[in-house]
């Protein structure tokens, strides 16, 4: 299920394995989850280029240093070419619902028909379905209202009255996007992030070359960054409190730098740690709020009224645009109320804390079924297309063992996953995404159900190998199996 970096590398991967006998059921006409959704102007990964992509298919032809949507999402769609994935997609099959039966296994429902499978891979993204704050009033505005992962690319924005809500990391790249057009902007802040240099150049065609000519010099970069990332961010989050803090007073030289105004300076400076909340690495946005056309509004949003925004000061805030840079469902995502297991269990439960899992990929009462960023799968510091693979070669590992026939039915341990599950939430404890801020990174509970609280590599040591004596494996009747295959 779904069509970005995690589906498409898990069809890369099971071709080369030599499996052809799947499909991939995507909502939308287009392949690319992230890449292809969110085209609001400025958008740009924010993990070095040479690491953002898959190791299988380095692009020695990346224009920038950190790539922008537009290149990320055709290196994914040449990348899916190149490997012959487009025939295996099966495009605007947006999947409604997903049941395991003990008897069939999993019966896929999508707005175009039911598709039975033996394995179920689950690829919908963790970020990938919008979320907007209920604000009172927000039906009567009278302007234009968009997401910024719903980007409604038509609109001209120039001599507009622009309000955008959050400043997370969107809105760290639409605020300086936008601010030489537009005719008033309005960022609404409720807590500020951690905005870090951003050391962003082009990539010079001397460099291009050497990469085509000499791939290991790009393998080479690519290691030095990942072992960069790795020592010196996951230490200063997870380990080292004092390398954390030396991180802390380059950061605030950045902000003490970029804005001479001691009142604006005030509003922007984080009162939590660094990597609580994502880092946001800018080199334009604070120069973009001191220009005069833009404000930064801290005052609480009372209701939202046909002209304009009202703040709890009584303020209106007159407006031609609303976007909202809030974010995304993630601990909530809905697929997770439609994926429902054994005894009537649904994923969702795995990040509402009711429910143990295994390497954030396997689920008990949830046989044969996999899942890519599944819980506390992100990362912070790094690429995320590193813990996609580490879950891919899981994945295919775990296929290898269970075999080709059509029977093998392979469901987690519960002791496995409730014993790694607490081993998880105990390490998180000691990490700086338990130091007292509020996150998307958290389910309504409060409880961290996004990060990898590790070194990345210590995830793909573990997921390197699928021990069978981590599942209870068994088989399906013949005759059943047999229909499952026939449908
Ligand atoms: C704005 C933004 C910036 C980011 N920047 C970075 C970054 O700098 N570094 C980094 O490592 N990561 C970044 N990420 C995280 C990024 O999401 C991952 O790196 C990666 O792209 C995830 O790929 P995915 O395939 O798992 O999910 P997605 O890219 O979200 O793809 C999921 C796919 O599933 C499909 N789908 C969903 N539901 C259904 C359904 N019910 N039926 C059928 N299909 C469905 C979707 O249409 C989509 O095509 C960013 C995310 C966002 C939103």
């Amino acid at each position: 299920m779904g069509a970005g970096f995690s589906g498409i590398g898990a069809a890369i991967r099971l071709l080369q394995s030599g499996e052809d006998d799947f499909v991939i059921l995507e909502r939308a006409g287009r392949l690319g989850g992230t890449w292809r959704d969110n085209v609001y102007p400025g958008c740009r990964c924010d993990v070095p280029s040479h690491l953002y992509s898959y190791s299988f298919a380095l692009n020695p032809d990346w224009q920038h240093t950190y790539a922008d949507q537009s290149e990320i999402w055709e290196y994914l769609r040449a990348t899916a070419e190149r490997f012959g994935v487009l025939p295996h997609v099966r495009w605007s099959h947006r999947v409604l619902d997903a049941a395991w039966d003990d008897a069939l296994g999993w019966a896929v429902t999508t707005d175009r028909g039911v598709f039975g499978c033996q394995y179920l891979i689950s690829a919908t993204g963790s970020l990938a379905e919008p979320s907007t704050p209920l604000i009172p009033g927000a039906s009567c505005f009278a302007g234009t209202v968009m997401h910024s992962a719903r980007w409604n690319t038509s609109h001209s924005f120039d001599g507009q009255r622009v309000a955008l809500i959050g400043t997370g990391a969107s809105s760290v790249q639409i605020v300086p996007s936008i601010q030489p057009t537009v005719e008033h902007l309005s960022v609404f802040q409720r807590t500020p992030g951690w905005v870090l240099p951003h050391p962003v150049r082009p990539i010079r065609d001397w460099e291009r070359r050497l990469f085509r000519l000499f791939p290991p010099a790009q393998r080479l970069i690519r290691a030095l960054t990942y072992w960069q990332r790795e020592v010196v961010l996951v230490s200063a989050f997870t380990k080292y409190d004092g390398l954390r803090t030396a991180l802390e007073r380059q950061v605030r030289r950045h902000l003490a730098t970029q804005v001479p105004d001691s009142e604006l300076r005030a509003k922007l400076a984080p009162d939590y740690q660094l990597g609580c909340k994502r880092a946001l690495p800018s080199n334009d946005f604070y120069p973009a709020l001191t220009k005069p056309n833009v404000e930064l509004v801290t005052e609480p949003i009372a209701r939202i009224e046909p002209e304009g925004i009202l703040t709890t000061d009584g303020e209106l805030h007159l407006l031609d645009v609303i976007v909202f840079a809030t974010g995304f469902h993630v601990s909530d995502n809905p697929i997770g109320e439609h994926v429902v297991g054994r005894d009537g269990h649904r994923l969702s439960e795995a990040f509402s804390g009711d429910l143990p899992n295994y390497l954030g990929t396997t689920f008990p009462h949830f046989p044969n079924f996999f899942m890519l960023t599944g819980p506390n799968t992100g990362t912070g510091h790094t690429s995320q297309i590193f813990m996609i693979e580490c879950q891919l070669n899981y994945v295919l590992d775990a296929l290898d063992a269970l075999g080709d026939g059509p029977d093998a039915v392979a469901e987690v341990l519960p002791s496995v996953a409730e014993a790694f599950t607490e081993d998880l939430q105990r390490k998180i404890e000691k990490t700086v995404w338990a130091s007292g801020c509020a996150s998307w990174y958290q389910n309504q509970h409060g409880r961290n159900v996004a990060m990898w609280p590790d070194y990345t590599i210590v995830y793909r040591r573990r997921t390197r190998r699928f021990d069978p004596d981590d599942y209870v494996i068994g088989r399906r009747h013949e005759e059943t199996a047999a229909a499952v295959s026939m449908a």
